[in-house]
């Protein structure tokens, strides 16, 4: 017969079962796992036992029926515990209480709810009252069965309880349910017992193994709870894991004083220091911490408190680490000074935090640089790049408020209280804060369609801050001095309303709520763990990183962030600069080839001069040149705006006066009138597909050698000023081999003729673009011509597609991505079996004819990290993005080659 049921301390047996750890994991759930794994590490956990994600599934599967023989195992492990404890489940005298708890393979917060205290009834109760002689803690017990039972298990509505709670509450004039006592807690369970019995029909089982069957039932159906099924979605879990059952004996933190129950990271989950971290209350049961009803300490309090029990706390979490080789997230018990853990998980953290631990722990010795590069993902490393608020702005700004700061970087948006109107705004492009007194699964659309998330309860424990940590948004929570009024939209602190669509700004770093819109900055990249971090990815990948820059600073920074090189200069954005424009366009108008050459002179000193500047800048590396690419009736003024102008200067002429006004103006009309034809002329049906890249060249071939002139002029300068300049010329949009031949015989003359002038040599390429789908299916060709290759992959997804990217963007994309006729947008991630293939055919071929042909990708994709690996796979050389997304593409070609490993 199937095993369904696993003792803790069979966990040996579970992991024969199931082949390996991530096996236990599946069959056991995480949290079963990992206590049936602290129990064998010799940690103190209370005895309990699982009912495995196959038992789920199997009741899933039979509509709602235990598979057979799954009851008998589960009453005979019950009486292994009652042998274990030496109590006796459903027994007045020495009962057995106990905990039935979901858990899947992935942690999913929230998502399905413990019962605590099962095994209670009106008799045992009253039992426990006598024996222990604290009534109050028996009927406090009896109320949190009454209540968790109804709500998880019966789906009564929590208002109900809630409401007896207030009404007694306000009876005892009491503030906190911490104050009520023995005999508000008895009225209390007695009001609990009639909502039970008027939601459900029934009256509260009295049988302890009744109420565990049910209790066991009610978790593994939330596994297809709506909420479950939501979030399994939002954070691409498989729907057919099922999840686990846990039951496990109670510790009790609310019996009296020293005991205690909290929750505890054994590293700072904001900043990564190696110190505790965590909340706890003493006097409580489970979840009053999480649920953010009394304010909690920090759980250094404990360690004046109980400082022998924060000491074992300490070294369990030591152990833990060195088990696990991750910070870890425990929660844990404290019944009159006994220590339970009651579970363990690699704990969530930010990306801060995340690089910081994994630095620190290879320099601990307690994990490899592989692991530790492996361990932070390159989404992380974009956080770094996330703005935070600008420091000097802040400065001068008061505080709102403070609350706890549970995911750093900055916020700032309109305030908004509903999680559908956060995304009903996203949609249409305001930016928005998400307030809330609190945050539930259904809020979940909304925190990711919103700027930040701002709540007035909760701890660093809560919903809002595990979800925001997740998907990596800043958010402020536990603003207690924050009043909510949802009904009227707006939300008070002291004497100041901030009301819907008003605008916060928030710090998730500090914690900090500001009133009004302040303006953020980018975050500093220079975080020395992330510097070693991603030196240690640079000693993994194979690939080489470039970047995308068009002037000299960006070359720097790019530098700063470990460029190798350029792998992307676009010339034709210097052409739109304000004192050149009026010259390119002069160079376009030129009516003969001396009034041409007259603007290409003016034109070739100040491209010269932005040459210089990345030559010095990239002083060692490589810097590739690409020749003027886009048409030319991109820099003369639009059509419409021509017409419009002239129009009006007609109008005007009626109005002057004098001669010379008049014959001004008349000249500016001309003016216009020319260009008006000229952008007549230059006009195309498909500008992408018309005169643009190295048919330019071809047809007006002055403009490209004016260019190769300055990129040597400026090299020879260089050169003979000690720079090491390795200038690479790159001829965009080839189609045939004959352009590249005809074009690189005509621009390697002028190179030769300016290091002749010069009378210096310098070493350089001149290569091609690949972005054309013959260009990819003839680079056997090519290479013959061609000493590099770039792939232009937004031009190449676009012809390959046969679709324009803008177009589609805004138009039929979207919908094919949402029927799921394209997996991915590929203008995002390159499409590896249509795109990819091409790219695979060009390096062969290439290679076949050049072997030492080198090559490499240049556009948006070359920061992806999914296209970052497929690039890898293709043996490229190097991938070039932009100077803000090298440190990302850094770490993903260290993924890529340990994946490949
Ligand atoms: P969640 O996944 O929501 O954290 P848990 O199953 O971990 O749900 O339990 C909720 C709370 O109840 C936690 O604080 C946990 O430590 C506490 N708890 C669960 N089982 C026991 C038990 N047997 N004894 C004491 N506390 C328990
Ligand atoms: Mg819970
Ligand atoms: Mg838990």
């Amino acid at each position: 017969m199937e095993k369904y049921i696993y003792l803790f301390r069979e966990v040996d047996q579970a992991e024969k079962a199931a082949g390996s750890w991530d096996g236990v994991r599946g069959l056991l759930g995480g949290k079963g796992a990992n206590l049936a794994d602290m129990t064998r590490l010799g940690v103190p956990v209370p005895p309990g036992f699982t009912a495995t994600t196959e038992a789920c599934n199997a009741y899933l599967a039979a509509g709602g029926e235990f598979p057979e023989g799954f009851w008998d195992q589960a009453l005979a492990a019950i009486e292994d515990l009652e042998k274990a404890t030496d109590k006796k489940f459903g027994d007045a005298k020495n009962p057995l209480l106990v905990s039935c708890r979901s858990g899947a393979k992935f942690s999913m917060p929230g998502m399905m709810d413990t019962v605590l205290n099962i095994g209670l009834s009106d008799e045992i109760t009253e039992g426990i009252a006598k024996t222990s002689g604290d009534p109050r803690f028996a009927y406090d017990l009896y109320r949190r069965l009454l209540h968790m039972f109804g709500s998880v298990v019966m789906d009564v509505d929590d208002e109900h309880f809630e409401h007896v709670l207030h009404q007694q509450r306000e009876k005892a004039g009491v503030k906190l349910d911490a104050d009520l006592g023995a005999d508000d807690w008895k009225a209390v369970v007695k009001a609990y017992k009639g909502v039970f019995k008027q939601y459900t029909g029934e009256d509260f089982p009295q049988d302890a193994r009744e109420q565990l069957k049910r209790a066991t039932e009610a978790v593994f159906r939330s596994w297809n709870g709506r909420r479950a099924i939501d979030y399994r979605n939002a954070a691409k879990i498989a729907h057919d894991l099922g999840t686990a059952v846990n039951v496990q004996t109670m510790a009790f933190g609310n019996i009296g004083p020293r005991s205690a129950t909290g929750v505890c990271m054994s590293r700072n989950a904001a900043t990564g220091e190696p110190t505790l971290e965590g909340d706890y209350l003493e006097n409580a049961q489970g979840e009053d911490v999480v649920a953010g009803t009394r304010a909690t300490d920090p759980i250094q309090v404990l360690g004046d408190r109980m400082p022998d029990v924060y000491g074992e706390l300490q070294d369990i979490a030591k152990k833990l680490e060195s088990h696990y080789r991750n910070m870890q997230d425990m929660e844990f018990t404290v019944e009159r000074g006994k220590l339970w853990l009651l579970q363990t998980r690699d704990g969530k953290r930010t990306a801060e935090a995340e690089v910081r631990i994994a630095v620190d722990q290879v320099e601990e010795g307690l994990i490899t640089k592989e692991i530790a590069v492996k361990r932070v993902s390159p989404a992380q490393v974009d956080i770094f790049l996330h703005p935070k608020l600008d420091p000097e702005a802040v400065e001068g700004s008061e505080a709102l408020a403070t609350g706890l700061a549970v995911s750093p970087g900055a916020a700032v948006g309109q305030v908004t209280f509903h999680a559908d109107d956060a995304q009903q705004a996203a949609k249409e492009g305001r930016a928005v804060v998400l307030v809330r007194p609190d945050t539930k699964p259904d809020d979940v659309h909304g925190m990711l369609a919103a700027q930040g998330i701002l709540t007035s309860r909760g701890g660093r424990t809560s919903h809002a801050a595990l979800v925001a940590r997740q998907f990596g948004k800043p958010a402020v929570v536990g603003v207690a001095e924050m009043e909510i009024d949802l009904a009227s939209r707006q939300f008070k602190v002291g004497e100041t309303v901030i009301k819907e669509g008003d605008w916060i700004s928030l710090d998730g770093t500090t914690g900090i709520v500001y009133e009004g819109e302040i303006p953020t900055v980018m975050a500093d990249l220079d975080n020395p763990y992330l510097s070693k971090l991603l030196s240690w990815a640079d000693e993994f990948r194979k690939l080489g990183v470039r970047a995308n820059a068009d002037y000299p600073r960006d070359a720097e920074r790019a530098r700063e962030y470990g460029a190798e090189g350029i792998g992307l200069c676009r010339t034709e954005h210097m052409f739109f600069e304000a004192e050149r424009l009026p010259v390119v366009q002069r160079m376009i108008m030129a009516r003969d080839p001396e009034d041409r050459d007259a603007a290409l002179a003016a034109l070739l000193p100040l491209q010269r001069g932005d040459f210089d500047g990345l030559f010095r800048a990239m002083d060692g590396l490589p810097v590739i040149i690409r020749l003027i690419d886009p048409p030319l009736h991109e820099f003369l003024p639009g059509h419409d705006e021509l017409i419009k102008d002239l129009a009006d200067l007609k109008l005007q002429l009626q109005h002057f006066r004098t001669l010379s006004e008049i014959d001004a103006a008349l000249e500016e009309v001309r003016t216009k009138q020319r260009y008006l034809e000229q952008v007549e002329a230059l006009s195309e049906e498909n500008p992408m597909l018309g005169t643009r890249g190295v048919r330019l060249g071809m047809v007006i071939p002055g403009v490209v050698r004016m260019q190769v002139r300055a990129i040597f002029e400026a090299a020879c300068a260089c050169a003979r000023g000690g720079v090491d300049v390795h200038p690479e010329v790159m001829i965009p949009l080839v189609m045939h081999v004959a352009e590249l031949r005809e074009m690189r015989a005509q621009l390697e003359e002028e190179a030769r003729a300016v290091m002749a002038e010069q009378g210096i040599e310098v070493p350089y390429k001149f290569g091609t673009m690949i972005e054309i789908p013959r260009a990819a299916v003839t680079a056997g060709e090519l290479a013959t011509e061609a000493e590099f290759f770039s792939f232009g992959t937004n031009d190449l997804t676009q012809t390959t597609f046969g679709i324009s990217r803008d177009d589609a963007e805004q138009g039929f994309l979207v919908e094919y991505l949402e029927r799921g006729i394209l997996p991915k947008n590929p203008f995002e991630t390159i499409d590896p079996d249509g795109v990819g293939q091409l790219m695979k055919w060009a390096v062969e071929q290439g290679r076949a004819t050049r072997s030492d042909l080198e090559v490499g990708i240049c556009g948006e994709h070359g920061g992806d990290p999914e296209s970052i690996a497929l690039c890898h796979t293709l043996g490229l050389g190097y991938v070039s993005c932009s100077p803000f997304r090298v440190p990302i593409a850094r770490l993903a070609a260290a993924h890529a080659a340990l994946n490949d490993r």
